[in-house]
């Protein structure tokens, strides 16, 4: 089945898709995005998602093409078209373009934001064999730029740092700045230590993840303390567990990082019961 996605007001099919080569996010990926999971044919905290959207837009004094309204129209009409049971909706608006390349940006009342939005399929999502057998991690350093707050498409340092892990025989990679993890390449970090969840508290030095917010708020119900604070990789590799959130990944436990293998070498038992909670709960506010 080909595709349908959603370009500047218009639902086509991806073949026919088309964005300007003069486009600000392909010359100076100034361009923001969101991505939403999809469980049961529903979208996962899209509030939560559209919230940061509009925090990332205005951090870059970048118009927003349509509402929130509109947006969860366009999400839920994609995902009905392209029968999307368990799956993600990935979006992304940027400065547009202008017609040439320049530094300074468009004049907003000339240049209209472009707007992308289309779905990948994910059975299984839920069920990843992955949150069975643990990830591994390698840490690098973090060399990315300093507004990390924002969700930008300036994505080569993580994707590069993905590569470094997998040809280090690891599944991800921590990003550690000043002796201390940021944050996974596409995830935030954690460590578990007895009753208590440890990850770096928010600033601009990571991104403030819809799903870290959700576990977060989730843990303490479940009587789980937690501790906002920097924890360094030596400290990581002697916790009794750890793991990563993102809306694809949802809560996926960490068994390895630099070859030290945390307990018994298997995903931790409150790390699963983290990701059993989240999803659960998940599920039934997802619209
Ligand atoms: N940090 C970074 C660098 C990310 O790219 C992501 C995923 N986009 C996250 C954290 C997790 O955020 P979320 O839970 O909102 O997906």
């Amino acid at each position: 089945m080909t595709r349908t996605v959603y370009v500047n007001g218009d639902y086509l099919p991806e073949t026919e898709a088309k964005v300007s080569i003069f486009d600000r996010a392909f010359l100076m990926a100034d361009g923001v995005y969101e991505v939403t999971s999809v469980l049961d044919g529903k979208l996962i905290d899209f509030a939560g998602h559209a919230t940061r959207l509009q925090r990332s837009l205005s951090e870059l004094d970048m118009r927003a093409p349509c509402d929130m309204d509109e947006l969860l129209e366009i999400h839920r009409e994609l995902v009905r078209v392209n029968d999307i049971d368990e799956g993600l909706v990935y979006l992304q608006i940027t400065r547009g373009a202008p017609g040439d390349r320049d530094f300074v940006f468009p004049d907003p009342e000339t240049t209209e934001p472009t707007i992308v939005l289309f779905t990948q399929n994910k059975p299984g999502l839920a069920d990843n064999p992955a949150a069975r057998k643990g990830l591994k991690i390698l840490s690098i350093e973090d060399q990315r730029w300093g507004r990390r707050d924002i969700k930008t498409v300036q994505l080569l340092y993580p994707s590069m740092g993905k590569m470094k892990a997998r040809k280090a025989g690891c599944d991800d990679a921590w990003m550690v700045e000043d002796g201390f993890v940021t944050e996974g390449t596409s995830n935030n970090a954690y460590i578990v230590k007895g009753n208590r969840i440890i990850t770096r508290a928010l600033s601009s030095d990571i991104l403030h993840g819809i799903t870290r917010a959700a576990v977060l708020r989730f843990a303490a119900e479940a009587q789980m303390e937690i501790e906002e604070r920097n924890f360094s990789i030596a400290e990581a590799q002697e916790a009794d567990e750890a793991f990563i959130t993102s809306a694809s990944a949802f809560v996926m436990p960490v068994v390895e990082i630099d070859g030290a293998v945390l307990g018994d070498g298997t995903p931790g038992m409150r790390s699963t019961r983290l990701r059993e909670i989240y999803l659960e709960e998940s599920r039934k506010t997802a619209i």
